[in-house]
Order: C-alpha cells, then sequence, then structure tokens
C-alpha cells in the first residue's frame, strides 16, 4: 500500500486529467479492473461530465520579474479548473483571487471551483501577508478540452448476484491521506480477496469496489449503471485512513439497516476505540450520491476523521500541502485494511440463527458452560445470545439487542451450529 502512495501521490489528479488517468492506468497494472469512460459533456443524472483541465504553466511575479509561486513548484498553486488568466491585476484584486489555508498559515490550501469558474491562485498565509507592492504580474495557463471521466471498478463474484459496494475516490492532487489512503486500502482489500484461500465462491454477496473522482464519477458511475442499483445491497467509502485517530463508522442515511447494524457491531469488536456518527456528522464524499434519492443505497463510511470536538476536524493537514506521506503510516494503512476485511467477514457471516431446540439449551450437558465466577461477561453473552436464537434476528441484531460485538455474538451463534442446535439461514 506504500508503494500506491509514494507512486502516485504528487501527480496532478485533478477530477478528468492526464494525471488522474495515469494514477489509475497504474492501479488496471495491479488488479483486474474494468475502466469505464464517460466523455464530456455526457449527462449523467442531474449533472454534466466537466472537460479535460490541464494547468501547464501559472506563476506569480512582481512587476521586475521576481517569482513569488510557480505551479512547478506545487499544482496546488493553481486552483484546480481555474480559468486561464494572463495580465497586470491590481494587489486588491490579486487578493480577491489569491487563497490560503485557514488555519495553517505556512501551508497552501487546496481549492477547487469544478463548476463556478473563476481564476485563482493559492499561497501561504505568509507569502499573502508580504505582498505591499500595488501592482502584480499573474500568468495562469490552463487547458480545458473534451476528454473521458474514468471509473475504475474490480468485480469479485459471489454466490449471490446481491452486492456490496467498497468506494475512494482518486482525485486530489499532490496530496495523501485525502483520499490516497481510501484507495490503498480498498486495493488492499482487493488484492486480499482475490489471492483469498477461500474460493471467491464461498462468498455470498457479489463485490463492486470503484475508484471514482470524487462526486461526479460516482453519479456518472450509478447514472451508467441503473439496473444494478436494486442489487446493491449497501456499501461503506473509504477515506482518510493514513492519519492517527480511531477509526470512525459514519451511519448510511437511514442509519438501522442490515450494513448499518453490521458494520457498527463487528467495528467495536476490531477497533474499541471507534466511534460512530449518524449520516452526514463525520464527513460527507460519494456516499451521498449512493444514499440520494432514487438511489437509497445504504453506505457507511470509515475514516480516521478525528472525534468531534478536535478543532482540526477532519484532520489537521485536511486540504493543504501539508496532507504528504509524512502524516500517514503503513501501519494504519494495514490495519485498516484488516479492520475492512473484518468488516466483510462479518456482513458475509450476518445469517438468521434458527433454534433446533426447545426451552433454554442445558448449556452443561452440551458442554459449552462458562463459569460465571470466571467470566462473567461470558457467561451473560452466552446466555442472552442463546435466548435470541429463535428464527427472528440476525447474529448483528442479537449483538446489539445483548450489547456486545458482532463477534462475541458469532463465536456463540457458530459453536451451537457445531453443536447442531441452530441452523444459520442467509
Ligand atoms: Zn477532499
Amino acid at each position: 500500500m506504500n508503494s500506491i502512495i509514494s507512486d502516485l501521490w504528487q501527480l496532478p489528479r485533478d477530477i478528468v486529467s492526464d494525471g488522474y488517468d495515469r494514477a489509475l492506468a497504474y492501479l488496471a497494472e495491479r488488479v483486474p479492473m474494468t475502466i469505464h469512460e464517460y466523455p464530456t459533456g455526457t449527462p449523467v443524472w442531474t449533472w454534466r461530465v466537466p472537460e479535460k483541465w490541464t494547468c501547464e504553466e501559472a506563476y506569480l511575479e512582481t512587476l521586475d520579474g521576481r517569482r513569488l509561486l510557480d505551479y512547478a513548484d506545487h499544482p496546488l498553486h493553481v486552483v484546480s479548473y481555474s480559468l486561464p488568466f494572463e495580465g497586470v491585476v491590481s494587489r486588491e484584486e490579486l487578493l480577491a483571487h489569491l487563497h490560503v489555508h485557514p488555519r495553517l498559515p505556512d501551508a497552501i490550501p487546496f481549492v477547487f471551483k469544478y463548476y463556478e469558474r473563476d481564476w485563482g491562485l493559492c499561497a501561504s498565509q505568509t507569502l499573502r501577508d508580504s505582498l505591499t507592492d500595488p501592482r502584480y504580474r499573474v500568468v495562469i495557463r490552463t487547458r480545458f478540452e473534451p476528454g473521458t471521466l474514468k471509473v475504475g471498478e474490480i468485480v469479485i463474484p459471489g454466490q449471490s448476484e446481491e452486492t456490496f459496494i467498497l468506494a475512494a475516490h482518486l482525485c486530489h492532487p499532490h496530496m495523501v491521506n485525502d483520499d490516497l489512503t481510501g484507495v490503498a486500502v480498498l486495493m488492499g482489500v482487493a488484492e486480499a480477496l482475490l489471492s483469498s484461500n477461500l474460493p471467491t465462491s464461498n462468498l455470498r454477496y457479489t463485490y463492486r469496489l470503484l475508484i471514482v473522482p470524487e462526486t461526479i464519477g460516482s453519479v456518472a458511475y450509478l447514472s451508467h449503471n441503473e439496473d444494478l442499483i436494486p442489487k446493491m445491497v449497501g456499501g461503506l467509502f473509504l477515506e482518510m485512513l493514513g492519519n492517527d485517530s480511531p477509526h470512525a463508522l459514519q451511519g448510511s442515511f437511514y442509519g438501522d439497516t442490515p450494513v448499518d447494524k453490521t458494520l457498527w457491531t463487528a467495528l467495536r469488536g476490531l477497533d474499541p476505540q471507534a466511534y460512530w456518527g449518524d449520516y452526514r456528522t463525520v464527513i460527507g464524499n460519494d456516499e451521498r450520491q449512493f444514499n440520494a434519492p432514487g438511489v437509497r443505497v445504504p453506505m457507511l463510511s470509515l475514516s480516521r476523521v478525528e472525534l468531534p470536538d478536535s478543532p482540526t476536524r477532519p484532520y489537521r493537514e485536511y486540504h493543504s500541502s501539508f496532507d504528504t506521506p509524512a502524516i500517514v503510516t503503513e501501519e494504519r494503512l494495514r490495519e485498516s485494511r484488516d479492520v475492512v476485511l473484518g468488516l466483510l467477514e462479518a456482513w458475509e457471516r450476518n445469517l438468521y440463527p434458527v433454534n433446533n431446540f426447545k426451552g433454554e439449551i442445558f448449556a452443561s450437558g452440551q458442554g459449552i458452560w462458562i463459569d460465571y465466577r470466571i467470566n462473567p461477561e461470558g457467561h451473560r453473552v452466552l446466555f442472552r445470545v442463546m435466548e435470541h436464537c429463535d428464527g427472528t434476528l440476525s447474529v448483528a441484531e442479537i449483538a446489539e439487542k445483548v450489547g456486545t460485538t458482532f463477534q462475541a455474538a458469532w463465536d456463540v451463534v457458530s459453536l451451537l451450529a457445531e453443536k447442531g442446535l441452530v441452523e444459520l439461514v442467509g
């Protein structure tokens, strides 16, 4: 996962651009991937695919030719999708088009104007504060032309056509945690599922893993695959997984679907520090397109967004030139990949235990009794889970009712299945 980050992070991955295409082509060499292409101008529901954007050259100079900032030094110096502009402007006009980061005085901010177009440059607050000349020269040579928006799709077929979606966004020039880390974790999950000791035919669900330019990529894909939407039973958007915070799980629009219950009860077993946030309260991204009217696929999102009371939420370096490989570690990416695999394992196991028994099970007689004096919580979970095994609740629902993790409920249920006391039904 580290090589994905080190090889791709510096590419100017604007939403429809050569940099984005190169990054996607690189990923397509690692796993079997279909690349869907949507040409500029294609109507996608209420949206339209934008032009390809290229910045050839951009800089800001004093009138005597001293260069103050240059796109060649950092692609964030130009607003993504900035209009071209060349001329001498007053200090006042320049400042109206020169963006800075709200919190980090030495960082260059990431600013994009995909649809409300204007010309613009970005600089550190420190540089902006040093501008005292009455006039400056601005040169922005950008090109808008027909191109194709690209979505990468990895399909891992299971027994059922019912589909679970994983998604991450590959756009954002020269940044890492948002959201190259989501892409790296998604690729790690893809590689693990594809090389799994389990033949993939053992999977109950089909998995579609999507790599998109944010928002417009999901809209383009969904609008061109409307027939797949009724088969999408749930999903998980992956983002901001490299920084040092516990996992955050943001619920779906409905918030109480089987996917919400399964992933949350399972995440508590995988990362005891993890926290839950309702829909739109942690971070907003492509999951909004899947949860939206006319689609309503319950898609959650997994991130390491800082806790709600953090003043630097979602994370300190968000949308800035400080979002570099230095703020993420391979270890956290591996942890997150394993968490995602654990969540998918729970989703596969979210069956309904149907009782073959009547009355309370004679636990000692079955050799499954747990001594409450030695392990009171184990004893409690055993008996509380057993009494809910009547075919009306799934494993996740039982875990929720009992107030335990998915994994603890599963341990009891699978033991009962081994003993022939329950049947696990999909
Ligand atoms: Zn972003």
